[in-house]
């Protein structure tokens, strides 16, 4: 059977879209989510998450409720919840002097994140720029 133009078309985009939600070698599941959050919107659900477990860490199956143990029940929550950019990306808090009143500017969090520092194949842990905010009660592979 011939394949139609239209299906070439299908199977293009699909491709690019395969490329964009793979995995870069070596990159976190942060950064991960990271960047591919920058480019398709939340579903409200972990299937990047899981797009990324499945293709790096198939060995991970509790990684949603790893997840969801510390706060991230979808995508986007890992990243607010389940992780955060690591203090050496913030940008330190500074004492102003106002009116005879000192003001305290609080720490930024960076505008954007750095390339991924790097993972070994397999894990699912943050890479040295993000740091975890609440244990998680499931024990990490
Ligand atoms: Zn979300
Ligand atoms: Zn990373």
């Amino acid at each position: 059977m011939e394949r139609s133009i239209t299906d070439d078309a299908e199977s293009y985009v699909r491709s690019l879209l395969d490329a964009w939600l793979a995995p870069n070698p070596g990159e976190c599941l942060a950064c991960y989510l990271d960047r591919v959050l920058e480019r398709y919107d939340c579903d409200g659900d972990l299937r990047f998450a899981a797009h990324y477990r499945d293709l790096v860490a198939p060995r991970a199956t509790q990684l949603e409720r790893r997840l969801e143990a510390s706060g991230g029940y979808c995508d986007c929550e890992v990243l607010g919840n389940a992780v955060q950019p690591a203090w050496h990306l913030w940008s330190t808090s500074r004492e102003l002097e106002l009116d005879g009143r000192t003001i305290v500017l609080e720490a930024e969090p960076p505008e954007g994140m750095p390339p991924c520092a790097g993972v070994r194949r397999g894990s699912t842990q943050p890479c040295v720029h993000w740091h975890r905010m609440r244990r998680p009660r499931v024990p990490y592979r």
